[in-house]
């Protein structure tokens, strides 16, 4: 009796002593004590025809245990906002008063912003959002997605991708609720994407469900059970205020939320949900010139910009398949066969 009495009380006391005390968060080579931030960089050696590269992370660990959340920028090189939303971010959560932990990237695709390129790695050619969970043995970019799904996205309960237009890209601010994971992943991820506070919300229903080949980084989250967010504030290579604001709002409310913070922003009470969005493309390599703008309203048929031959022959008129509101057109005249002109989304599905 007694010495079962005893065996009892250590257990609880084991039990008691792992949930206070806090364990350091190591990330790569980044460990960062309870109650303190700490910054270093993950190393992605060299393989035959490339030359390596590394991953620039913060970790900032709560003193009590809580959610992990992951916050990623940079996945395209020439996606400022996000990145500069960051280094507001990193100074800004103070570890002392977290609960929980932030892990963030940076910048994910290193060799795209250090050769200013969009879409593209100039290591691969290949587009880091489309390459994921990765391979450990693959290409740079496919290097870099298997480093962040090991040890980012499985560290993390829920991930924000944080995106913005590319350089090419005008954008209206929006985020993608992304519906396809299990039913309480779903939901859970809608609860984050009214925390962030952004009034459009594309409601996304064509992700894969295949944990081995998620594509994106946030769908690769979510495919492995955890909610995830992917967001887009800026564009046009722009380092406007309002769209590093947003994004630092956004944060703010997700802390708030996941009951990381105490304060913080209120989750956005009726945003317009996006129920049928659609990217229209282009059927020619040439010039395009927009026929309209971010954010305008447009009806069924009108013309959203036209692709030229470099004559000045015109080759194709790109129109509206459905009316609704133009969420990025693209703003530059460089164009490839295939490639992206416009996203339009409307919210009669
Ligand atoms: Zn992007």
């Amino acid at each position: 009796m007694r010495v079962c009495c005893l065996a009892v009380i250590l257990a609880v006391h084991i039990a008691l002593g792992t949930a206070s005390a806090q364990q350091p968060f190591i990330v790569g080579p980044v460990t960062a004590a309870p109650g303190t931030a700490a910054s270093g960089t993950i190393q992605i050696p060299p393989r035959p025809g490339d030359e390596g590269t590394s991953l620039p992370i913060s970790v900032i660990h709560g003193t009590r245990s809580g959610p992990v959340l992951a916050l990623v920028a940079g996945v395209h090189g020439q996606e400022y906002t996000p990145i500069l939303a960051l280094q507001k971010l990193r100074a800004a959560i103070d570890p002392r008063t977290l609960t929980g932990t932030v892990i963030m990237v940076h910048v994910a695709n290193l060799p795209s912003y250090l050769a200013r390129t969009i879409y593209y790695s100039p290591a691969d050619d290949k587009n880091l959002n489309r390459v994921f969970p990765g391979k450990a043995d693959g290409t740079l970019s496919e290097r870099i997605a298997e480093v962040i799904t090991r040890e980012v996205i499985e560290r993390a309960t829920h991930v924000v991708d944080l995106h913005c237009g590319d350089g090419n890209e005008s954008l209206r601010p929006y985020l993608y609720w992304i519906t396809t994971g299990a039913p309480q992943v779903a939901e859970a991820g809608r609860q984050m994407a009214l925390a962030f506070g952004m009034d459009h919300i594309v409601v996304d229903r064509e992700r894969p469900v295949d944990a081995k080949a998620s594509i994106y980084l946030s769908n690769t989250a979510i495919t492995r059970g955890k909610p995830a967010l992917t967001i887009e504030s800026g564009g046009m290579a722009e380092i406007d205020t309002d769209s590093i604001l947003r994004i630092e709002r956004g944060v703010a409310g997700l802390l708030k939320h996941l009951k990381m913070r105490t304060d913080g922003p209120d989750p956005i009470a009726n945003p317009v949900l996006l129920e049928r969005s659609a990217v229209l493309r282009s059927s020619f390599t040439g010039i395009f010139l927009a026929a309209v703008e971010k954010g305008q309203t447009v009806a069924q048929g009108a013309v959203i910009g036209r692709v030229t031959d470099f004559h000045g022959q015109l080759l194709e008129e790109i129109k509206a398949p459905f009316a609704g509101e133009i969420l990025y057109v693209v703003g530059t005249p460089a164009m490839n066969k295939g490639e992206p002109v416009g996203f339009i989304g409307s919210t009669v599905r």
